[in-house]
Formats: C-alpha cells, structure tokens, sequence
C-alpha cells in the first residue's frame, strides 16, 4: 500500500514542500496529492507592479501540470471545506481526500469587518483587483488617493504592511513618470502609530521620512470609523479619496474552523517549533496559514512559508519513517521594499537589524528573485 500524503495548496509553502519531499524521497515510494482550486501558481510579490504595467498579471501565473508531472504528484482540484477524524480525511468541494499524513499550506484571508469595507480596493487579494486597480489608474484624471492598512488586534504578527509600503511608493513614482503627480494627492494612513515597526526600530523613522521626501500626507494613529465611497472615516477626522486601497490585517480562512482543532486568537492554524499542527497526529502547516512561534517581528513572508514548509516536509517524512522529527527553521525577515526604480533591504535576523538606503540594485535584486521562482515551477 503506498503511503499517502496530502498538500493543500499550491503557493509558495505548498511547491517549497513539495520539492523537499521528492528531494528526500528520491524513490518516490510516497503518492503526493495536491489539493488546490487550480493547477498554478501566483507569484504575489510582483503585484506592486501591476498598477504601472510594468507586470500584467498573466505574467505572475505559472500553470503547475508540468511542475507537476515532473514531481510526480497527482493534482486533485477542489477547495478545502474542512478536516475529519483528526486531519485523516480532508473534505473538498470535490469529495474526500484520505491520507496517512497531511501538510496545510493554503494561506490566508484578510479581516472584512471595517464599516463600509467594500468601498475599498485591497490590492493584495490577488490579481484582478491589482488589474482593476491599473485600469482605474489610466481613467484617472487626477484628485485624491488614499492608501494604509491595518494589523489584526488578535494577533499582532498578521499584518501585511510592507507590499502597501510598495504600492504606494512605485505609485509615487509612475505618476512622476506620467507627468502626473503634481495634479494628484497622495494620503498614507494606519491606525497604528508606528506603522512599519516590525520592520525594525529604525524603519518607521526611514519609511515615514521617505514619504515626506515625495509629499505624501500621512494620518497615523487613528482608528479607523469606516469607509465612504468617496473618503476614509477616522476617529481624528476624514480623508477624502477617488479611490481607497487598504489592506487588512489578516486572518485565517473560514474553511479552519471547520477542522476540529484549537485556532489562534486570530483564526490561524496553531504550529510548534517544527510546525506540528498542535493537537493533532501528522498534521502539519506552513505559510501564512499558520500561527507559529518566534519573536514579537516575526512575518508572514513568503521566504518564511519556504522555510517553514522545508522544515514541515523534512519532519514529515521521518514520522513516516518513525523517526524523531523535531527540525525547527530559523525565523528571520527579508524584504526588498520596491518604488518601481529602487528597493530598500531590509533585513531582520534574531542577532541584528539592517535596513539600507534606497538602491537601484536592489531594485535589480528584487526582479531577479521574481526570475529565479518562476523559473523554478515553470
Ligand atoms: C503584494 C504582495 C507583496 C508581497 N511581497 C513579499 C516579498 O517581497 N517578500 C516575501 O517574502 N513575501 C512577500 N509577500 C507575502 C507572500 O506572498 C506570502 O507570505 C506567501 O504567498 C505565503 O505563501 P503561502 O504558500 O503560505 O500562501 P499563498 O502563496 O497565498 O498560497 C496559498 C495557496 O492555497 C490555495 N488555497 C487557498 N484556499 C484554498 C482552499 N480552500 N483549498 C485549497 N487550496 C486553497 C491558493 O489557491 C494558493 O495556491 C507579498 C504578498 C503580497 C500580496
């Protein structure tokens, strides 16, 4: 009887698992099923430059049937709806998926409960309201932006601010390319007062410091009421907007609660130091799905759900082979913070914090990681 093991997904946890599986598994005596709406992935970080057609979005989509093909794994396509006995069956839209061992690595959703909410754009949903978003852009004649986001007050490391960072200064920098910005007015706006600090205790100061260099108006510090079709509510006043992009803090989907396990305070998967689904037998979970633990700037990064889900796959296969499996990975934060001609590093590792000057290299950097993914899956 072949042992079977289920992904769920197919983002940067699920592939990363994948690859590590088949790599330790050269015979491949375990049968590998994926379960995920569609056979591709979505490369996300690049959507920061859909808004200036630098990227369209048919450019960040790899179809995955040859990844596939090549790893030897058969492609189930349905959506998760919920686990039973333990995690041994997983419930789809499509039926049931049994398995011997199951890793979750199908990533997260964003809190929609800010009054209002569907006045907002939140361009890191996925690819067409980064599409829509361009569009808009080349209708545009001119007004006011508004753009912030905020954290999830239950679980302070499910925040997604850097790619808002991202957007707002490579929208910056297209509207100076179109001769434009001078007729536009650009707001940046967070309930947080420090927002960015995760970052690092120096980055708040550089980020906000940045914005003022290009005349964005900043409104820190102020809850959000809610939001108008034509401007943000804000316990300190009003900011009026043609159009509102927000990110918001984020949370676990709601197929979670539907799995018999103890979630975070924010909705997420519970995960040891080797990403064990706690209160539960050869369950595991890597990415943005999962509550893990680590320090106060831990982020939900794409680099992260790589680490994580190698240490998962590893620690997967020797339960399998009734081995001891305690691999832990390291926690650390790298990012490239692009305005479409630079990028600013900034890195964050348990013994030190660096944060560079805006670099046009880095800027380089950040297209050349975008190759190397893509192609790794293609
Ligand atoms: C605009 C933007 C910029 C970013 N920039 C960076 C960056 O510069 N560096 C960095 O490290 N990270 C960055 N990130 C974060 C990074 O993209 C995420 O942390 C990463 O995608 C998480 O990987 P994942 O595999 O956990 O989830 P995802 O990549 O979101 O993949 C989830 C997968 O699960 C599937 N799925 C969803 N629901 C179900 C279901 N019910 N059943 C089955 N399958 C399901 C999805 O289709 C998808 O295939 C950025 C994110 C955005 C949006």
């Amino acid at each position: 009887m072949p042992v079977n093991v289920t992904i769920i997904g197919s983002g940067f946890a699920a592939l990363a698992a994948i690859r590590t599986l088949r790599r330790m598994d050269a015979g491949r005596s375990l049968a590998v099923t994926v379960i995920a709406p569609q056979a591709r992935f979505v490369y996300l970080p690049s959507l920061i430059w859909v808004p200036s057609g630098t990227r369209r979005g048919s450019d960040l989509i790899v179809p995955l049937e040859d990844f596939f093909a090549r790893m030897g794994v058969t492609f189930h396509q349905a959506e998760c709806l919920g686990l039973r006995e333990g995690g041994r069956i997983v419930v789809t839209t499509q039926g049931e998926v049994r398995n011997d061992a199951l890793l979750i690595a199908s990533g997260a959703s964003y809190l929609r409960k800010a009054p209002g909410i569907d006045h907002t754009l939140n361009p890191c949903s996925g690819i067409q309201p980064a599409e829509r978003f361009r569009a808009w852009l080349q209708r545009w004649r001119g007004g006011r932006i508004a753009m912030g986001f905020a954290g999830n007050p239950d679980e302070p490391s499910a925040v997604r601010g850097g790619p808002l960072f991202e957007f707002l200064f490579c929208l910056h920098t297209q509207l100076l390319r179109e001769n434009r910005r001078e007729s536009c007015k650009l707001t940046f706006f967070s309930p947080m007062a420090e927002p960015g600090k995760r970052l690092g205790p120096h980055a708040v100061r550089q980020l906000l410091g940045a914005m003022e260099r290009r005349n964005i108006a900043t409104r820190l510090g102020e809850k959000i009421v809610a939001f108008r079709e034509d401007r943000v509510v804000t316990a300190g006043g009003e900011i009026k907007a043609d159009v509102t992009l927000f990110i918001p803090g984020m949370t676990g989907s709601p197929w979670f609660g539907n799995c018999g396990v103890p979630l975070s305070p924010g909705g997420f998967f519970i995960a040891d130091e080797a990403c064990r689904v706690v209160g539960t037998e050869r369950v595991w979970v890597a990415g943005d799905a999962g509550s893990f633990p680590g320090p106060e700037w831990r982020a939900k990064q794409a680099h992260m759900a790589e680490l994580q889900a190698e240490a998962a796959a590893i620690n997967l296969i020797h339960t399998l082979h009734g081995r001891p499996s305690h691999v832990t990975f390291r926690n650390e934060l790298i990012c490239i913070v692009d305005s479409l001609d630079r990028g600013t590093l900034v890195s964050r590792f348990s013994r030190f914090n660096l944060m560079l000057p805006a670099l046009k290299s880095m800027h380089w950097v950040k297209k050349f990681l975008e190759t190397k993914t893509l192609h790794r899956y293609r």
